[in-house]
């Protein structure tokens, strides 16, 4: 299944809510690559995030493409249709050439019973011990795994294979990047159930070239990973050689790798994706989706003036809105509400009290985690400010653009594919800012 558009090794998912920081983003590549190694920037956007901005697929790729024309970038970049369906693909399909197919809402549910025996007849080869190259370990699949692991799955690749069919129908085979993605569940898939998966979507036809499991501990959105960082590496190794093996027994795509969704802030497991992406000489996608507007109040706040007095109106209003706003992320947030500075409190902040909560610095006493969490599912208020928003971001751009870089880079491109350490507390300032700032 190796033809058309390939993705690189390194890959990078960077999500920007109000369309504003491509460019800032994409520097965070340039300076990877400056720093010898090359990642891809994916722009990523799911239907919902358009639905609640009010944006259109086609703004993604006109603001990607003019950061590329503007920074002169000449390797491969994408725009992806983030968590789509069936019933969503449509308005992506122009817009995008890499499509993220969701099959979360289908998994239990039941496929024919024909279709299950005929795949766990024709998958012999998945029961018994599979040895894993290089993971210290093999799997063991017995027949009862298998068929119920078959049940469980093999209705939901096949939805996956009608939307990967209808984009194929519309783009033409090779012209587009698929990845299957079944982190929005209640459950983390083990290492056995990700080989049967990959056999089946190979069964389906879907040249899939980065898979999003569910993976054990909680990965909360925008705040760091919550679990066992061994355990944690331990089974990305396992998941790394399967998919070496389902490539080779298979033909799945070569440069088929893991998609680590809601990968911003995991500070914690970096080292251990790090480790093992060189332990594997593998590809990685990190998907560090929608913490970028995070950087956009930051950079507000320390702006000052009416940056500050927006980014406190944003959380102020937040907090007014706080189980509305959170209800539809229930699952992916933990605040203690104990924590969250009152409305009057916010009022009297400082540039630097605002910033210092909300900038996520492993090990700064100040920062706030419960305050970051709702402000990262706070969007929809500042899509509500709609032009007053953005115009502010437009006065103060030097300004956020710097925390946009920073943050892509320092604390997720360098720990991730440089294995660099503690580079989150480093103050990383370019010659262009340095003039601004003396300015
Ligand atoms: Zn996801």
């Amino acid at each position: 299944m190796d033809r058309g558009r390939k993705l690189g090794k390194y890959s990078v998912g960077v999500g920007d809510r109000f369309g504003r920081q491509a460019k800032a983003q994409l520097q965070a590549c340039i300076e990877a690559r400056e720093n010898g190694v090359e990642i891809e920037p994916v722009w990523n956007k799911s239907n919902r995030e358009h639905m609640i901005i009010g944006s259109e697929p086609a703004s993604v790729r006109r603001a990607a493409d003019a950061a590329v024309k503007a920074l002169g970038w000449t390797a491969p970049y994408y725009c992806d249709a983030d968590h789509i369906t069936a019933q969503t693909v449509g308005r992506f399909i122009d817009a995008c050439d890499f499509f993220t197919l969701d099959v979360a809402d289908f998994i239990g549910q039941a496929a024919p019973v024909e279709d299950i025996d005929s795949f766990v007849k024709r998958h012999g080869e998945l029961q018994g011990t599979i040895e894993l190259p290089g993971a210290n370990g093999a799997v063991e699949i017995t027949s009862e795994v298998l068929r119920e692991t078959a049940q469980k799955f093999l209705a939901a690749v096949k939805k996956a294979g009608v939307v990967y069919r209808v984009i194929e129908k519309a783009k033409g085979a090779g012209a587009f990047i698929s990845e299957v993605s079944m982190d929005e569940t209640d459950r983390a898939q083990s290492p056995a159930e990700l080989l049967i998966i990959l056999a089946a979507i190979a069964d389906e036809g879907i040249p899939v070239q980065t898979i999003a499991p569910k993976f054990s501990g909680r990965f909360n959105k925008g705040v760091d990973y919550v679990g066992d960082s061994g355990q944690f590496e331990r089974e990305m190794a396992l998941d790394v050689a399967a998919i070496a093996h389902v490539v080779r027994r298979y033909g799945l795509p070569g440069n088929l790798k893991l998609s680590i969704h809601s990968g911003s802030d995991k500070f914690s497991i970096y080292p251990a994706i790090h480790a093992t992406i060189r332990r594997f000489n593998a590809g990685v996608h990190l998907k560090t989706a929608g913490t970028t507007w995070l950087e956009e109040l930051i950079g507000l706040a320390e702006a000052g003036g009416d940056g500050l007095a927006l980014a406190k109106e944003v959380y102020i209003e937040a907090l007014a809105h706080r189980e509305e706003l959170c209800a539809p992320y229930a699952a992916v947030i933990d605040i203690d509400p104990a924590k969250l500075p009152s409305a009057a409190e916010m009022r009297g902040w400082s540039s630097e009290q605002y910033t210092s909560a909300l900038r996520h610095v492993e090990g700064a006493a100040a920062y706030n985690p419960s305050l970051r969490q709702l402000l990262h599912v706070g969007f929809k208020v500042a899509a509500k400010m709609g032009r007053r928003y953005l115009d502010l971001l437009e006065a103060n751009e030097a300004v956020i653009a710097k925390n946009v870089t920073e943050n892509l880079y320092l604390r997720h491109i360098a720990p991730v594919y440089l294995g660099t350490t503690g580079g989150a507390a480093t103050e990383r300032r370019t010659p262009e800012l340095l003039a601004t700032e003396k300015a």
